[in-house]
């Protein structure tokens, strides 16, 4: 892996062990499943997976699902990292948001798709990783921190676009108030019974409207507006 010292993203060395496996994630996984965007397929077509999981877990690091990152939690699975980047539609211009940093896997797909991203962790262990994580890929538009981000983050608002990987009893309020105008929230919620709806919240002439994008499965937002510890 290269940096490339004179931009914000970095270049990616192709021919890695995993370029076999990460095209036919692309193609199979995330083409074939109507993902048109073209900036999160290219985006996605580059980022190394397998430097996300542990050792153990690098040769799974391109199958179609969720994969374990330690202390109870799971890196999404890639249709669904892809789903809800395209969701935000993100142009590169925009400040974003993201609560549940996990691997960072995710949150350097943003940083490539977008200005800037503010993101929060739960879990020190987890944060301090990704943190390194960022450092190596030479990302320098990530500003992370450790703690509940379902406060979300009151200092660095309003976002124009909202990323919760982790599922939420109910849309917490503190969200959409930390939302610009015409800005965009992709936010996993509960609907009762163990299911959970992937929901698209757009704020717009102050109103908010929301889209159901389907059926999803992600770990708990744990925090004041979320499910106990
Ligand atoms: N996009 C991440 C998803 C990780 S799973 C990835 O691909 O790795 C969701 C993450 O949300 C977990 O790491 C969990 O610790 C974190 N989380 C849960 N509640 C949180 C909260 N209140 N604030 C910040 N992070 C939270």
């Amino acid at each position: 892996m290269l940096i490339n010292a004179n931009k914000m993203t970095p270049v990616f060395d192709d021919n890695d062990t995993y370029a076999v496996a990460r095209k036919r994630m692309i193609s199979e996984q995330i083409i074939s499943r109507h993902i048109s965007d073209k900036r999160v397929i290219d985006i996605m077509s580059r980022v190394p997976r397998h430097e996300f999981v542990d050792d153990a877990l690098k040769d799974q690091a391109y199958t179609d699902g969720p994969l374990s990152i330690g202390e109870g939690q799971t890196i999404s699975q890639p249709f669904i990292v892809a789903l809800m980047t395209e969701t935000l539609l993100l142009s590169g211009a925009e400040k974003v948001l993201e609560i549940g940093t996990g691997c960072g896997y995710q949150t350097l797909i943003l940083a490539m798709a977008a200005r800037q991203v503010y993101t929060i962790e739960r879990i020190k262990s987890l944060g301090l990783k990704a943190r390194t994580r960022f450092k190596k890929f030479g990302l320098k538009n990530i500003v992370m921190r450790i703690g509940d981000g379902s406060l979300g983050w009151a200092e660095a608002a309003p976002f124009d676009r909202i990323l919760i990987a982790c599922a939420a009893p109910q849309v917490p309020d503190i969200f959409v108030k930390q939302l610009s105008e015409g800005g965009i929230m992709v936010i996993p919620v509960s609907t009762g019974s163990g299911h959970q709806d992937l929901l698209r919240i757009t704020r717009k002439n102050n109103s908010v409207f929301t889209e159901n994008l389907g059926a999803c499965h992600f770990v708990k937002l744990v925090g004041r507006h979320g499910y106990q510890a």
